[in-house]
């Protein structure tokens, strides 16, 4: 799992979840599920947005650089 991929997912997963809770309009229920997805975005923000060198977490950090040791994340 690289930090990219890991960022895709987790960008896709909250877009995903804010589309579902937006159907909640339509369907009630579906706030819980679009609720749940969101929160699954936290999984692959906190276990793979990490420095591959230090591996230190990189937060909010969503550039090319680790903001630790100033190596590029993305190889
Ligand atoms: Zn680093």
């Amino acid at each position: 799992m690289t930090v990219k991929k890991a960022r895709r997912i987790r960008n896709g997963l909250m877009i995903a979840g804010f589309i579902i809770m937006l159907l909640a309009y339509v369907y009630k229920p579906l706030f819980y599920i679009g609720a749940v997805v969101m929160f699954l975005c936290l999984i692959p923000h906190f276990l793979y947005n990490k420095c591959p060198h230090c591996g230190k977490q990189l937060g909010r950090n969503e550039g090319d650089f680790c903001q630790h040791c100033g190596k590029r994340v993305d190889d």
